[in-house]
């Protein structure tokens, strides 16, 4: 029985036609162009090859140019307004009401822009921890570390612990350790169970008696 839900937050809470990450790339791709003289398709491609290279753009930027991660998306993502791309999600509200275990962020973003995500979505009393990038040091998904601190932190046994995701990569410790894996939008093989939707987790989660029944 699961006993915790870990959400990813980008593109998991919201959908990515919301363009709330490209808007925050945006400033990215902008702040290497500004800092570091670089065009901006340049700047764009060193963004993408940091992220592979590093797990985040800042992790890259921090490695290579000594800049904090603090201060990388104090002046970056943080800088996006996250009422201007994402809606109170209402429907999503009421679904993470119904699930009958303890629900908290685990997420690459900081705390700050991850409050911001969740009090724009009108969700942000769902979860209990908000585990972002500074929470294991700075260092990001899909590090085992970063799992393993969780894990400590909730005290619970992996096998009871489910996480949702957009991003294989990220499922992959996560299933080494135990965890039970949800994947959203495609199929692969870290992937316990594949959500066409994130509606769909309270469904599955019942199909599935991955949580108490109500009255258990
Ligand atoms: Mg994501």
């Amino acid at each position: 029985m699961l006993k915790v839900l870990l959400f990813d937050l980008d593109e998991t809470l919201y959908h990515p036609d919301s363009g709330m990450l490209q808007a925050g790339d945006r400033t990215i791709t902008q702040y290497l162009c500004d800092e570091f003289g670089f065009d901006w398709d340049a700047a764009q491609e060193l963004r993408v090859r940091f992220t592979h290279q590093y797990g985040t753009t800042a992790a890259g930027v921090e490695a290579q140019f000594g800049t904090s991660q603090a201060d990388f998306y104090a002046a970056t993502v943080e800088q996006v307004d996250p009422t201007r791309y994402l809606q109170p999600a209402r429907e999503l509200d009421a679904m993470l009401a119904a699930i009958p275990a303890q629900l908290h962020v685990f997420t690459n973003a900081t705390r700050r822009y991850a409050d911001g995500v969740l009090r724009a979505l009108g969700i942000a009393g769902r979860f209990g921890h908000v585990f972002g990038i500074e929470f294991a040091g700075w260092r990001p998904k899909p590090a085992l570390q970063v799992y393993q601190r969780a894990i400590a932190v909730l005290d619970l046994p992996a096998e009871q612990i489910g996480i949702i995701e957009d991003n294989p990569a990220n499922l992959v410790p996560a299933r080494d350790l135990g965890m039970i894996t949800f994947l959203l939008r495609q199929d692969h093989e870290t992937a316990h169970y594949c959500l066409a939707d994130i509606l769909d987790l309270h469904d599955i989660l019942c199909q599935e008696k991955l949580c108490p029944q109500r009255g258990e």
